[in-house]
């Protein structure tokens, strides 16, 4: 538990640094999130008061990762960083930059500041894009935290490039800098669950997508998938355990087709998810549409293809255990009906 110590948490306006503040709060730390603007902190605190009480152990600070402003305010006092801030694109950017450089400078940012007040731990939040083998060394084995994504393979996203190159640099900087500080990385898969408000994060728009209809059918896609509230769990985890220190953890679940997401919501949720399509769509087609669309053309490397990642280090190692698919799917779908999304 807490013991009194206090966590910062960054880009506390996000999906993942949501959840994770309340799971904070919950076991009774005092926390400190930055955001961009403090105009947003009224409606971040606001999300998460909706799941427990943060009287007064929360507390908002300016902080953007692109500039070295508000960083060491943010960061003096504090026992463990939780770095999660970072750039989630729906479609690819013209330039890839636009992700890279927050993504990376940011990363940067909270290490020297973490560095500097002598915390104990930061845990940051990479992703599985950081650990994905290239599509020719696919295999049906799950993909574990020995792998890293070949930044030289054609093709590689701006997002996976951006959370590659942001995780290597931190574990740069570690490499170079002295002191007790330890660092420990999450790499989740495709992270749903229930939203906290109508403003969510791109991951969120596979279910969003098929629950008001927004796709015409159901593309040949999948995807590993990861609870929110999961991955805030072994945030907490990984930052608390000393045997995580120097450790990436892949946060996934099960892969699902989103063919049988949507069957599954369907079935499940009758009358909430009449505009779930049914309808299977050819892969010739996707990618002919994927000609006009830039949202499409971001996936369609992936029809057909099973990614699956193993989070068997994190079970073994930390005790973690993600919930079933099923359950992370539902409570995604009824909390996009509650906000009136879907
Ligand atoms: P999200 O809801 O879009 O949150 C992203 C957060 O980053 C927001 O708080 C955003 O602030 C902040 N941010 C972006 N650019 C910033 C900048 N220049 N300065 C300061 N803050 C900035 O997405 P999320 O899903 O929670 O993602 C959180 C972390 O998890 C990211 O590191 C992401 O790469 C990682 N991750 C996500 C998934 C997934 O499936 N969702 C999977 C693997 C890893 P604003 O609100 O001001 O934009």
């Amino acid at each position: 538990m807490s013991d009194g110590q206090t966590v910062l948490v960054t880009g506390g306006s996000g999906y993942i640094a949501g959840w994770t503040i309340i799971a904070l709060l919950k076991q009774g730390y005092a926390v400190r999130t930055t955001i961009r603007s403090l105009d947003k902190a009224d409606v971040v605190r606001a999300n998460i008061a909706k799941q427990t009480d943060p009287g007064n152990r929360l507390a908002f600070f300016a902080a953007d990762l692109l500039s070295d402003a508000g960083w060491d305010e943010a960061t003096v006092g504090c026992d463990y960083v939780l770095h999660i801030a970072s750039p989630v694109a729906a479609a690819e950017p013209k330039d890839a930059n636009e992700l890279i450089r927050p993504a990376r400078e940011g990363a940067l940012r909270a290490l020297a500041a973490a560095a500097k007040a002598g915390v104990k731990r930061v845990v940051m939040t990479s992703s599985v894009a950081a650990t994905s083998p290239a599509a020719k060394d696919l295999s049906e084995a799950d993909t574990d935290e020995t792998i890293w994504t070949d930044l030289s393979v054609k093709g590689v996203s701006a997002y996976s490039q951006s959370k590659t190159l942001a995780e290597r640099a931190a574990w740069d900087f570690m490499a170079k800098s002295g002191g007790g500080m330890t660092l420990a990385t999450v790499n989740p898969a495709m992270v749903l669950g229930p939203v906290l408000s109508g403003d969510y994060s791109p991951s969120v728009q596979v279910v969003e997508r098929l629950m008001t209809g927004r796709v015409p059918g159901v593309p040949r896609l999948g995807f590993s998938m990861v609870d929110v509230r999961d991955v805030a769990d072994l945030h907490i985890r990984a930052m608390t355990a000393p045997e995580a220190a120097g450790q990436r953890f892949i946060a996934a679940g099960r892969f699902m087709w989103m063919a049988d997401m949507a069957d599954f919501l369907r079935a499940k949720l009758g009358s909430k998810a009449t505009k779930v399509p049914a309808r299977r769509l050819p892969d010739i087609l996707v990618r002919l549409v994927a000609l006009f669309d830039a949202d499409l053309r971001s996936v369609t490397p992936g029809l057909g293809r099973r990614r699956g990642f193993s989070s068997a280090k994190a079970q073994t190692m930390l005790g973690w255990r993600p919930r079933p698919a099923e359950e992370t799917l539902i409570d995604c779908a009824e909390s996009l009906v509650a906000e009136g999304v879907a």
